[in-house]
């Protein structure tokens, strides 16, 4: 970005000069540490130990809400702008997100805007390339990208990749009751399962199977969208990183791990773009689209996405994919102007990031 005058703004520093303290680094120790001893322990505990159909049940709701809240919101929401959302699908999408446990909507923006800038390139701050190509180095680095990274003390500028987030009040609001809502995504499967049972048992197995247990597993997914799915899998669109899609965590990832079209296009709201990619994350947008809290949604651009197929890619571009527009709707000369003006506003945005 270049002043009137010709002379350069001084760029912000990717990272925050103020490292994390230990005391920060040790409470994610919990976050992450306390949810994954959970999991250990459930493994010799499933078929001996109070899982019941009421667990399962909590758990599955928990694991939907809060991981469409990541996909839905702080990804492809918040980070890369795929839609615009109603006031109030903005907050609820930014508390959703916070239910996942895996930090402040502005933190993980922050990291994840910082990723895509420098993807596999010095600078990302979790790729698994990090130490080298051979198998020790990425042996290694795959442990970094899946969670050693988020021990890091180097911390990502909120100034530098969100001020657009830490200009909207509520948006901080959220982000600063990221404890209380840590709270809530406990203990409120606790409640709900003590109250269905009428009991203490209930509402300990509840706290542990869809509290505890259901976090750890979506922490477990949404991280190997940064280590698997960034060094095993198919390319099947260009993108100058070594992003990958991988089929088997489409459905617990709900569609996030059709991660090279990810990186190839990262604003387009549908991730799985190819015929049969399942992509349950994309059919929660069109929802929301069609209930008209999301709008100027971004669906695949045919012409766009033919452009980034690899030589040897044959699997055909499957639905919501529109022929001359990002928007949902398919023809029309003012879907195309209206979808090159926000093409430019966030290629604008991405600039104001980097
Ligand atoms: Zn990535
Ligand atoms: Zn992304």
């Amino acid at each position: 970005m270049t002043t009137i005058a010709g002379t350069r703004p001084a760029a912000k520093p990717d990272i925050d000069p103020k490292p994390s303290t230990l005391a920060q680094q040790i409470l994610v120790g919990i976050f992450v540490g306390v949810p994954m001893i959970a999991l250990l322990a459930a493994i010799p505990f499933a078929w001996g130990w109070g899982l019941g159909w009421h667990d399962v049940i909590i758990a599955a709701v928990f694991y939907w809400l809060s991981g469409f809240g990541i996909t839905v919101g702080y990804h492809r929401y918040f980070t890369h702008s795929s839609f615009k959302a109603k006031p109030g699908l903005r907050v609820a999408l930014a508390v959703a997100g916070s239910l996942a446990m895996e930090g402040p909507v502005i933190t993980w923006v922050s990291d994840h805007r910082r990723h895509h800038k420098y993807s596999d390139r010095e600078g990302d701050p979790h790729s698994p390339w990090r130490y080298g190509d051979n198998a020790r180095a990425l042996a290694k680095g795959l442990l970094w990208a899946h969670m050693l990274w988020l021990f890091d003390p180097n911390q990502t500028s909120q100034e530098k990749f969100s001020p657009d987030l830490l200009a909207d009040g509520k948006i901080k609001k959220v982000d600063r009751m990221f404890g209380p809502l840590v709270a809530v995504t406990l203990l409120l499967p606790a409640l709900i399962g003590g109250l269905w049972g009428m009991s203490w048992h209930g509402a300990i197995t509840a706290f542990f199977w869809a509290g505890l247990v259901r976090v750890t597993l979506l922490h477990h997914v949404t991280w190997s969208i940064n280590s698997i799915c960034h060094t095993f899998g198919d390319t099947d669109f260009e993108a100058r990183d070594k992003s990958r899609n991988v089929s088997w965590l489409a459905i617990a990832s709900f569609g996030e791990s059709w991660h090279n079209l990810h990186h190839a296009d990262p604003t387009c709201a549908r991730h799985g773009a190819l015929k049969g990619q399942i992509d349950s994350s994309a059919r929660v947008i069109w929802i929301l689209e069609k209930l008209g809290w999301a709008y100027n949604v971004r669906w695949p651009n045919e012409a766009r996405l033919t452009a980034k197929r690899t030589a040897d890619a044959t699997r055909p571009l499957g639905g919501m994919t529109g022929r001359n527009a990002t928007t949902g709707q398919r023809d029309g000369k003012k879907d195309t102007v209206e979808s090159t003006a926000s093409d430019n506003a966030v290629t604008q945005a991405d600039r104001a990031a980097a």
